[in-house]
């Protein structure tokens, strides 16, 4: 067997691709743009010849091939994304050697990544609630990222926290995501003060006390923490496992989010908020996981040190 899998991470603008090995030595990674504007079947044509040239790079066939792809998605069909555009693209296409392949959702097999590698590594049940343009989730159940009946599981960017509030990019009211993604709260700060910002920056301007940054930065933490209350009424989970663009923000973020979800439950404790532990590797790294799996080493990452996979390698 070929001593490495080849592992891509697949987004809208771009897709990170590697070349990890059994014992989880990154020996390679790469990115290349993706074409969403040329249709989808451009997409596919360029994540052949990205996998074609990784595959070149480690000196042959690799052992399997793990794709991270956005929608809905089962572990051999890319049933469909509004992002690319594609429906029922068989696993087999995205590959141009005969060698195993699994795909999996993102956003999951990020989680997948950090359940395995990162910070839910001594946990078995946890929320992974990357925090970016949009907020998705990825619910972890017994150490596996759950997808539900059809794919939809792990959608809480777009549980409505504020039934009268804003209407949300997907037709919903209220949805988190509305009040609580990177591009919300620059946006909502941008709408109050008249003139643009970034998540970043409201971040900055909330820490020196500009009351519109406070008040922006507060309703976030509001929403976040009406979500994370019935996830965990829900599911309670050992962990929240936060990343993506606005978990860089750190303490400005979790302390008062702690704090807040702290106070909305009254029977029970809150379960702790951790970093994530990946940040942008995490979906790269658990397409690796991916690869390995379809190799048939299910356990791959058992033994994988955290501090080389931390190592700032995606270009
Ligand atoms: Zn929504």
């Amino acid at each position: 067997m070929s001593s490495f899998v080849v592992a891509l991470d697949v987004g809208g603008t771009s897709m990170k691709g590697g070349l990890v090995t059994r014992s989880g030595e990154v020996v390679l990674t790469d990115r290349r743009a993706t074409p969403r504007d040329e249709g989808p079947a451009a997409v596919v044509g360029t994540i052949r010849s990205f996998i074609d040239d990784l595959a070149a790079a480690g000196g042959g066939a690799p052992a399997g091939v793990g794709l991270a792809v956005p929608g809905l998605v089962t572990a051999d069909t890319a049933l469909y994304s509004a992002n690319i555009g594609w429906r029922d693209v068989p696993a087999a296409d995205f590959v141009p050697l005969d060698v195993p392949v699994m795909l999996g959702h993102d956003v999951r097999t990020g989680g997948l990544a950090e359940s395995v590698l990162g910070a839910g590594r001594e946990v078995s049940d946890f929320l992974f609630l990357p925090i970016g343009t949009g907020i998705a989730g990825a619910v972890i159940l017994g150490g596996e990222p759950y997808g539900g009946t059809a794919g939809w599981g792990g959608e809480i960017g777009h549980i409505p926290v504020f039934p009268a509030g804003e209407v949300c990019a997907c037709g919903q009211i209220g949805c988190l995501e509305t009040y609580a993604s990177a591009s919300a709260v620059g946006r909502r700060y941008s709408a109050r003060a008249a003139s643009p910002a970034t998540a970043e920056q409201v971040a900055a301007l909330t820490v020196s006390g500009d009351p519109l940054a406070v008040e922006v930065w507060g309703e976030a933490v509001e929403a976040l923490s009406l979500a994370l209350a019935t996830y965990t009424l829900l599911l309670d989970p050992s962990a929240i496992v936060l990343g993506g663009g606005l978990a860089e923000a750190g303490p400005l973020l979790s302390d008062p989010l702690a704090e807040r979800l702290r106070g909305r439950l009254t029977f029970r404790d809150a379960p702790p908020l951790r970093p994530a532990a990946l940040g942008v590797n995490a979906g790269m790294l658990g397409a690796a996981l991916l690869g390995w799996r379809a190799a048939g080493i299910p356990d791959a990452g058992a033994t994988w040190s955290l501090d080389v996979l931390k190592s700032p390698r995606v270009a």
